[in-house]
Formats: C-alpha cells, structure tokens, sequence
C-alpha cells in the first residue's frame, strides 16, 4: 500500500478560507469510532463482496459470462413500468439491477478505506478482480454500464430519469478514487477517467451535446472527488454544469420521453420534485422527494459552492437546510418517512413505527453537512452530521458490523429485525463507507487553519504553512465530555485552531497549556478559535457537559405530542424490551424523575445507560374487556435506556424512541 497523495487543488477562484476534510490515511480513531471502524475492516468489507457474489452481480458485469438476461428493476414498482422499460415483470425475483454497478462501487469504496485499517490481501485479490471485470466490459469509446451494456443494450442515454446510468458511474468513480487512494493502484482510476470523459463528450452545455444530468443524484458529488485527485478541472466543470442545468426549461426528462416515444406525464412518480429537478437547483427552497437523491445533489451543491465561492448556491443551500433540520428531520438524524417515495412527505410528519428513514438518508445527511464544513467551521452543520453519525446512520449496521438496517424506525413493536442482505442492497455498503472513512469526518484543513469537528480518540497528520504536524485526542467521548488534545508541530508554527463547542452542551470550559481561557470571547458560529503559535507540546483541554436531557417535539408533530425523548451529549436513547419488564407503550416518564447514567462496560460493546423510576399502565381488571370507565392504575417500575443506535442488537423485541411524558 502507498500513502494517499493529498488531494490536489483543481479549480480557481475556490475561496481563500475553503477547508478540506483530512484524507482518510491522515486519521487513525481508536475508542468509540475505532471499534465500528475495525467491525467493518474485519466483517463488513468482506460480507458486502459476498453478498454482491450471491446476489449474482459479477454474472452481469464479466464479459466473459453469458448475459444473465432481463427481470425487473427494482425501482420499477409496476408490470406497466417493467413493459415500458422492455424488461418482464417476474415479481420479486431478481437477478439483474440497473444500479448493481452501484453497489459494487460502494463496496470497493469500502473495501478501499478498510485497507488502511487493516491489511487484507484476499479482499484485495477479489476486489483486484471485479476491476478487471470492469476494465474488459468498458467499450472503445469509454463507456461503461453493466446494465446498457449486458442487458438494455442499444438503449444507453435514452432515460437519464430512471436508469441511474449517471448514479452507477459516480459510484464507481467514487469507488476508483478511494481504491486509488488506499492502493496506489490507478487501473479503475483509469477506466473512470476515460468514462468520465466520455461522458463528457456525451452530455453538456456545448451545442451538439445533450443537455441531461442524472435522475438519481450522486455523479455530481463524485466527480468534485475525481477533479480533486487526478487535478483536472474538467471534471469540476462537468459537475458544476450537472448541477447548473438541473430542473431548467425545457425541462431535459420531459424531451427525453418523448425521444424515445413516451409520454412524460405518464411518469410513475408524477412530479420531478422525486429527483428535486422541478426547479433549478438555486430556486429551491423545500426538501422534496426521494430523501437520499436530494442529499447527494446537496453534497454536490456544497462541493461547488466551496469550489467557485459560489453564493448564490450558498443561499439556496442555507434556506433548504433550515427547511430540512426545522420542520423534516427525525431526533435521530433519520429523514425521509415514507415508503412510498423513499423520502419526504409534508412539514412536520414525522410517524415513528412506519419511518422509513433509510440508512442511505442519515449517510447522506453526514455527507452533505461535512461539506457545508468546506465552507468554514460551523456548528450548525456540525451538530447536525454529529446527530445523524451517532443515530440515524450507524443504526443501520449491527454492533458487530454483519447485519443491516434499511428503514431505521423510531419504535418498533419488535418486528423489526435486521437482515443479512436487501434486494435493493444500497444502505450496507454506504454506511460500512461511512464508518470506515470516519477520520475524514473528525478534522478539516484550510490554508492556515484546522478545524476540529468531531472529538474521540483520534491522531491526525497534516501539514500546515509547510509544517508537519501531529494533532492527539484523547477522550472517552461519547461516553465523556473531557477532551485533552495535544499538538506536535515538528517546528514551531502559527495557525488557528477551531474547537467545536456542541449546542447540547450546557457549558464548557477551555484550558490552553493548563491556563483557562474565556470561550465567549473567542468563539463565534459554536467554534472556538484558538490562534497561535503552536510549539511541540501544547496542550488543550476541552471540558464539555454532557447532561441527560429531556427533548420535546414542536407540537405540530402530532405523532409526538405529549412525549419525550432523552439524550445525553450526542446520543439519542431508546428503550428496548430486553431492559425493561413493562410493555413500552404503557410506560410513563414522570417529569420529576431523577434520571441516571450508569456505565455497562459489558452491555452492547460498552454503553452509558440512562435509568429512572417511571410508571406503568397495570393490566389488571381488564380481562373481560376493551374499554371501561376507569383508567388502569399505575404502578412503579424502572425505566432503562440504551443508545439508539445500538438498538436490535440482542433477542428480537419492542423498542421506543418517544415516550409518554407525565
Ligand atoms: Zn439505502
């Protein structure tokens, strides 16, 4: 393995203070984050290879292999739709997709950032393999998809709305770069450069090109990283023109219908605010339809706002967000509550048993609020990625990196049970992605700044104005607020240091070198900036509060009135059968109860419970009947509560975000 090349700067006019998040290698996290980062380096890595090898996906990308014929895309929800796609409606059987590309990128990318955590030359083998797949299917021309290519062949861009061609090619460009990155080894880099520039040749603004751009956002995002790794600007402008062209008139999927004989308003899901193209992208201003497509076109946005200092994409970005995290998000992170589009419905409708919030949303939230980062240290957006990181994303996997959450409910009446593998498998491989690039996440870097995001165990490398430097946390977090933080300059160099001061803390204190210093003075938008010059040695501490609270939902969210959640520092906690002896829902936490946190080193991996004496709805005199005049009586019980991403990780039963409040 080589050590990954810092990413080089591809565009001019980027804005002088744009931070950069640290390459993964830069980073080694140890605790909390260290251990799902080892669960998936030794679990998940490997089962996502087997699971694509099962779900027959190599059959469909080797040349070498009969094509494995045509069944129905998944997103593909009617025999109308499968007829119009030239595919047979085989109901839930499935042995080809239009994103199994997808999913392999994803899996590459995770395969990829693992390396760096621990050596695994059969996986590297295998991955090896695929890439050689990939390389014998690519055309002369450069275009690549397994699904054009070996099952609609003729039909590549002619349905930019639905078949994710673009989606599986920013997938698998994402996966080229990480490869490339944690190997040394450029052929998949390659083969996605000469895509790419196909692509290029295919789709754009130039007159003769076609004026499309994906209905499944993620190319956008994708291409920023390959611009930042191979140096070439051509790829940001590709990316910023998908971005640019989004929801213009005419509008590109309405022409595209037509071209290939159908009618555009036969389309399945009726509006374009599905794949957030009914406007152009600056003109938005609500989180609409499919949540993970509207979180990866973003993180695209935010790249290209970074990259250009483009404002105007700032202040669209700024005005989606507050609609996001003000009237859409779960207490958890998870957003997105209905099934039926995959994403969002109206303000405020936020049911808990039938959220789908998918594991992919929650990444997708993690991904588009470390790139508003990009744009300077801001808690607003850090917050927010430290709530989706520690809730909504990493309930997705088990504790021991091997099962797997799609939709991520807030209660559950104990049916709701993690499985080995998805049809439609796009959430394993982008949290097990997620989890293993977590470093990248911790600390971003400008020209003479570096920006602490996310506190725990961590070590990171970088150079500043010329200057190695190693930067050490130590800290129990989340379990504990203290944070000591050490800097090692090899000489000594002056820089500012921005600390976040998280908005669930309820007060915080700030020691350089021993010595307290006044945080208010210094800290402006929730970061406190530390300038000086840095010597070998200097040491910070962070003490950061970290009270059980109690959190209440605007009362417009009907589902969770008169109910309380609880949260200590960036965990929202649950209730689970396994520790409690009441049905969950007859449970009453009284607003006077003393609530306590007790370490359980030997429960779930090592958690901090909360307990509390609460009520409980009794059973008794209620047998002969549904309904009567008096209501049960209450007896007292203890209340125990786990992190909620840890939740379904023992024997099947109910669990409870929301609980009543009394
Ligand atoms: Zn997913």
């Amino acid at each position: 393995m080589t050590a990954s090349p810092s990413p080089r700067p591809a565009t001019k006019g980027k804005p002088k203070l744009a931070f950069r998040p640290l390459p993964v290698p830069q980073v080694d996290v140890h605790g909390f984050w260290g251990d799902r980062a080892d669960a998936v380096a030794t679990r998940t890595a490997d089962i996502l290879y087997e699971r694509c090898v099962e779900a027959r996906m190599l059959e469909q990308i080797d040349p070498d292999r009969p094509s494995p014929g045509i069944v129905i895309p998944f997103h593909s929800p009617s025999p109308d739709e499968a007829d119009r796609q030239g595919a047979e409606f085989t109901g839930s059987t499935v042995t080809t997709q239009m994103f199994w590309d997808s999913d392999l990128g994803k899996t590459i990318e995770t395969a990829a950032y693992s390396l760096y955590r621990r050596k695994n030359p059969e996986l590297e083998k295998k991955i090896d393999a695929v890439i050689d797949m990939y390389g014998k299917l690519q055309q002369e021309d450069g275009y690549l998809s397994s699904w054009y290519q070996r099952i609609q062949p003729g039909k590549r861009w002619t349905n930019l709305r639905d078949c994710h061609e673009l989606y599986c090619a920013g997938h698998l460009i994402e996966g080229a770069v990480a490869y490339y990155q944690a190997t040394g080894k450029r052929k998949l880099l390659d083969i996605m450069c000469r895509y790419a520039d196909h692509i290029a040749s295919v789709l754009g603004p130039e007159p003769g090109k076609k004026k499309g751009y994906c209905g499944h956002e993620e190319i956008e995002l994708a291409l920023v990283k390959l611009a930042r790794v191979t140096g070439e600007r051509k790829y940001m402008e590709l990316a910023k023109y998908f971005i640019d062209q989004r929801g213009q008139q005419p509008h590109y999927f309405d022409e595209e219908a037509r071209a290939r004989g159908a009618d555009p308003r036969a389309y399945h899901f009726k509006t374009y605010e599905y794949s957030q193209s009914h406007r152009p992208v600056r003109e938005q201003d609500k989180v609409v339809g499919h949540a993970v497509r509207a979180m990866y076109l973003y993180s695209g946005m935010a790249d290209i706002a970074t990259e250009y200092g483009d404002d105007s994409l700032r202040v669209a970005l700024d005005r989606l967000w507050d609609d996001l995290t003000t009237k859409n998000l779960y207490i958890t992170g998870g957003l997105g509550p209905s099934a039926h589009n995959e994403g969002f419905t109206s303000d405020y409708d936020l049911p808990n048993e039938s959220a789908y919030a998918e594991t992919c949303a929650a990444v997708g939230l993690v991904f588009w609020a470390s790139r508003m980062l990009g744009m300077g240290p801001n808690a607003r957006y850090a917050d927010m990625m430290e709530r989706a990181l520690y809730n909504g994303s990493i309930s997705g996997l088990s504790l021991d990196g091997s099962l797997f959450f799609y939709e991520n409910p807030l209660e559950s009446r104990g049916r709701h049970n993690r499985w080995k593998w998805h049809r439609c498998p796009c959430c394993p491989p982008n949290v097990g992605r997620m989890v293993a690039s977590i470093g990248s996440y911790f600390y971003s870097l400008a020209d003479d700044a570096l920006a602490v995001h996310l506190y725990g165990d961590s070590t990171a490398r970088f150079d500043i104005a010329g200057t190695p430097v190693s930067l050490t946390q130590a800290s129990r977090y989340p379990w504990d607020g203290a944070v000591e933080i050490t800097v090692d300059p090899q000489a000594p160099v002056e820089f500012t240091l921005h600390l976040r001061i998280p908005a669930w803390s309820s007060s915080a204190m700030l020691q350089i070198n021993g010595e307290v210093v006044d945080l208010e003075d210094m800290t402006s938008d929730g970061y406190a900036a530390i300038r000086r010059n840095w010597k070998k040695g200097d040491r910070v501490r962070l003490d950061l509060e970290m009270p059980i609270e109690r959190l209440y939902a605007n009362p417009e969210v009907r589902q969770d009135a008169g109910r309380v959640a609880l949260s200590r520092g960036p965990l929202i906690y649950c209730v689970e059968a396994s520790d409690n002896d009441s049905r969950l829902h007859r449970l009453t936490l009284p607003r006077t109860a003393d609530i306590e946190a007790h370490e359980a080193p030997g429960l779930l991996g090592g958690v901090v419970t909360l307990s509390a004496t609460a009520r409980a709805d009794a059973g008794d005199g209620w047998q002969d009947g549904l309904y009567r005049r008096e209501p049960p009586a209450s007896v007292e019980t203890r209340l125990t509560a786990i992190p909620y991403f840890a939740w379904d990780n023992r024997e099947p039963g109910e669990m409870l975000v929301w609980l009543r409040d009394g």
